[in-house]
């Protein structure tokens, strides 16, 4: 059985061997070779682990010459000797291929019993300290293999102190300490049935098949059931010299970062403890000096030289690793010692600024750093906040328990977010309380609001955990869920009416406030600008209102590629005269309930297109089936009636009527413009009317109008003509375009596959990859998350269709969609702007080649545009064929 030796920048291991010697071996092998003061020590691999497991005694035995030899070349290596003075002590820690940060066992100080304990005294010229140390590893051995409660320690410790007189914060005696010492070891013998043994060799084997079978604990084992790969088995097991930061007044421990934790910025960061240990500082007992350069009475003015080595040592870690690093060290008798170092985990920010200075600092090049970024994780940065001088009065104000702003349409039902969201619609999800039902609802909501709860409640936690605002804890707000109502004060709030929330201040608002993105570092920005130079497709931004526009454009939008006009229709003061549209018993009804929505629709395309001065603005007329917009409740819609004149008995009959079994199958998209042509009609005439007003303005004009769910080049062409006969009716101000650009939606699969014909009418193609998905696969976009958990739980599906693109099935089609449309018109623009077109696994798919641009929610743009960098540094699909 081989063993690894690491000591003096040598070793018999190396960084690569991770699945021999374990990650930590492997890591303290690969340090070691660098020339970092690592106490000597060796390595027992993976192998001996899972013999040690399998076969424990066997294996033990037939260790021992092996064992022995690497002892002597450790005693002669640190001129220290195991059982004897100045004594060698070790430790004996356990790591596996993959790490498990605290899951394995870790034994410190093996070799101690009363004569190295006094060895350690006399050399360190300590003996209260040698003591503790003792004290100590009896504590750790008596837990680890006597299987002694902590507890019983505990108790023996406060009973000797008291005896001794000592009040709570008095220091221990020696005396104390030799009575500790004797009590502990008759605790040891009384549970655990066996004395701790005085011979080191005895210990040192104990240490090590306790830590070989803590590979087997409940921690160890959950952990591997998170992981996926295959089990090795066992662990590596590292047998290593102490060392001590608590010997005397030039030793110490501490923790320290190459760069600042918080910030990124250059320059060592963290702390450090005289007369400590590893654990001291970690657990903050103490006020620790600080290493930062700048910190006043700090490591550099009190301990310069130490500073110095210090920083060697991190630029010795960072010039090999290059990232940045955590370093756990230990200082006796003045003479450094690294005991682990590993790349610092940080915030998103912080990353960026590490990777935007390591690629000045030359460490790394540009790719790498966008290598490093979780394209997913840019969320953390992008917390929308209210717009500055608001001026409006809150409503109430609750816990803020996660920041950010958040506006949008009140619900009081996980099933109602989900249906709203689902509609691409922004919903508040309010709530007496959430429970862990509710995690798919609020993972579609913009915010959540919850009337009990305090900042460790379940919305509380999963909202910060989400990335998502909330407000907690709202002790004016009530909340009837049977009712669906929100009381706050004397308001009372349905299920639609728009609320704002702010989980940085706990404050919530009425109606729509201005959100606007936080401000973005310098660093943000560096990194975006790498990816964007490589990125070969363009990015636009799903908005349907002025405000998400400028939001997208800031966030690096070069246009929107879709506006979902049905949402302008769910605004204040439209809605109803929607309703009158639908309910209308005759054509002149229905031509004056549109005439009211139409000074508002050409309001809102008017700020849209000056928002996006400059830009094309892809306008998509009218797309849900009907019913989607009536109250479901009888009583809303017998209020409608009575509005209209209408008998509550007929009201309720032609919504009835308007239902149907499979509505996204059916009345919906161009097809209500062949049976009820005045919408179309009435949205163009306000998109031309938009258009006049924001070119006289001064604004640059690039509107285009996007027809939905087409089947047939037939369907399309009627619908055009109607468009562009109506558009020279109108008799378009100087200036205008000759012609209005048109475009078809491709989202079913016919269209697909009728994409060249259609490519003969259309001056555009956008993909509706949500549609599309629903038809490829006969899959309910609105019912499939109640059973697609199973499949991907069975291992059928490796992810959702519809959050990443099915690029075998539908990806196949959107191909031949793209193919067939060229090879009419070769220089068509087809973009896609369903929900996939910003995963990170999709976009890196799309670029090569298949699309020309892909639209996306706002706050997912950078997303997009990162991912779309990255994916030609990574190996992201990149055709179809290299996905299973
Ligand atoms: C789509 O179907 O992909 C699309 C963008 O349209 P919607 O989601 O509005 O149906
Ligand atoms: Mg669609």
């Amino acid at each position: 059985m081989r063993l690894y030796y690491f000591g003096d920048g040598k070793a018999e291991g190396s960084g690569t061997l991770r699945e021999t010697l374990g990650s930590k071996g492997a890591d303290l092998a690969e340090l070691t070779r660098l020339g970092a003061p690592v106490p000597p020590g060796f390595t027992l691999p993976v192998e001996v682990g899972r013999a040690l497991l399998d076969n424990p005694e066997q294996t033990i035995k037939a260790l021992r010459p092996e064992l022995r030899r690497y002892l002597a070349r450790l005693e002669e290596h640190s001129e220290r000797t195991f059982g004897s003075t100045p004594p060698l002590l070790v430790s004996v820690r356990g790591g596996a291929t993959t790490p498990m940060p605290g899951a394995l066992a870790t034994l410190l100080n093996v070799g101690l019993n009363p004569q190295t304990c006094k060895a350690l005294g006399d050399w360190s010229q300590n003996p209260r300290a040698a003591l503790r140390i003792y004290t100590r590893y009896q504590r750790e051995y008596g837990a680890l293999i006597g299987g002694v409660d902590d507890f019983y320690f505990e108790e023996e410790l406060d009973d000797v102190r008291r005896k001794a007189g000592l009040r709570f914060d008095d220091p221990i005696t020696i005396d104390a300490l030799q009575e500790l010492v004797q009590r502990y070891e008759e605790l040891i013998e009384t549970w655990a049935h066996r004395p701790l043994p005085h011979d080191p060799h005895e210990q040192l084997e104990a240490a090590i098949l306790a830590v070989a079978a803590s590979y087997n604990n409940e921690r160890a084992r959950h952990f591997r059931d998170l992981q996926s790969g295959e089990d090795p088995g066992g662990c590596g097991l590292n047998v290593q010299m102490m060392v001590f930061g608590t010997l005397d007044a030039e030793s110490g421990a501490g923790v320290m970062w190459t760069r600042h934790r918080n910030t990124g910025y250059a320059g060592i960061d963290g702390d450090f403890l005289f007369e400590a240990q590893g654990e001291d500082v970690l657990h903050g007992l103490r006020e620790a000096i600080s290493l930062r350069e700048d910190a006043p009475a700090g490591l550099a003015t009190e301990k310069p030289q130490l500073h110095r080595s210090l920083r060697r040592l991190a630029n010795l870690v960072e010039g090999h690793y290059r990232r940045m690093h955590r370093i756990e060290f230990t200082v006796e008798r003045g003479e450094l010692f690294v005991l682990q170092t590993r790349p610092s985990r940080a915030p998103l920010e912080v990353t960026l600024q590490v990777c935007a200075d390591m690629v000045d600092e030359g460490l790394i090049a540009d790719e790498d750093a966008l290598r490093r970024i979780d394209a997913e994780e840019m969320h953390s940065l992008l917390h929308p906040r209210l717009a500055p001088n608001h001026g409006a009065a809150a409503l109430t104000r609750g816990l803020a328990t996660s920041p950010g702003a958040a506006t949008g349409f009140a619900v009081f039902s996980a099933q109602e977010a989900e249906r709203f969201a689902e509609l691409n619609m922004n919903v508040i999800l309010v709530k007496n309380e959430t429970t862990p039902d509710d995690i798919r609802a609020m993972r579609s909501a913009r915010g959540i609001v919850t009337t009990r709860g305090g900042m460790t409640s379940h919305a509380a936690v999963v909202t910060r955990q989400m990335g998502k605002p909330s407000v907690v804890g709202c002790a004016r707000v009530r909340v009837d869920a049977r009712k669906q109502t929100l009381q706050i004060g004397e308001k009372i709030f349905r299920q639609g009416d728009v609320l704002t929330i702010d989980g940085s201040s706990g404050e919530i608002f009425e109606g729509e406030l201005a959100l606007m993105p936080p401000d973005l570092p310098e660093s943000w920005h560096r990194v975006m600008g790498w990816a964007d130079q490589r990125r070969t497709i363009e990015i636009r931004g799903n908005a349907d209102s002025a405000g998400d526009a400028a939001l997208a454009r800031r966030l690096g939008a070069t246009g929107i590629g879709l506006v979902r006009t049905e949402h302008m229709f769910f605004r204040p003061g439209r809605i109803n005269a929607m309703r009158e549209v639908i309910l209308a018993q005759n054509p002149q009804q229905r031509k004056d309930a549109l005439a009211r929505i139409e000074p508002h629709q050409t309001q809102d395309f008017e700020e849209l297109l000056i928002a996006m001065d400059g830009l094309p603005v892809t306008i998509r007329l009218l797309d849900p089936p009907l019913h989607e917009f009536l109250p479901r409740r009888s009583e809303d819609l017998e209020a409608i009636g009575d509005q209209m004149g209408i008998a509550a008995r007929d009201v309720k009959r032609i919504a009835n009527n308007l239902r149907e079994s499979n509505p996204m199958l059916g009345h919906r998209g161009c097809r209500l413009a062949i049976s009820w042509p005045e919408i179309y009609d009435m949205q163009t005439r306000a998109i031309v009317r938009a258009m006049e007003r924001a070119q006289r303005k001064g604004a640059t004009v690039r509107a285009e109008l996007l027809i939905p769910l087409v089947s047939d080049p037939a369907e399309f062409r009627y619908v055009r003509q109607r468009l562009d006969t109506l558009y020279q009716e109108l008799e378009p101000a100087p200036g205008m375009p000759e012609r209005l650009r048109i475009g078809s939606m491709i989202e079913v699969a016919r269209a697909c596959l009728l994409a060249g014909e259609i490519a003969r009418e259309a001056d555009f193609l956008s993909i509706g990859s949500n549609d599309l998905t629903q038809s490829v696969y006969g899959l309910s976009r609105d019912d499939a998350s109640t059973f697609l958990p199973a499949y991907l739980d069975a291992g059928l599906m490796k992810d959702n269709p519809f959050h990443s693109l099915d690029l075998h099935g539908v990806g196949a089609l959107i191909e031949l969609a793209c193919e067939r449309a060229r090879a009419t018109r070769a220089d068509i623009s087809i973009g896609l702007c369903g929900e996939q077109g910003s995963n990170v696994d999709s976009v890196g798919w799309l670029q090569n080649g298949v699309v020309d641009y892909i639209s996306c929610s706002p706050y997912r743009v950078p997303i997009a545009r990162l991912a779309a960098g990255q994916a030609t540094v990574l190996q992201r699909p990149r055709s179809r064929d290299s996905r299973e």
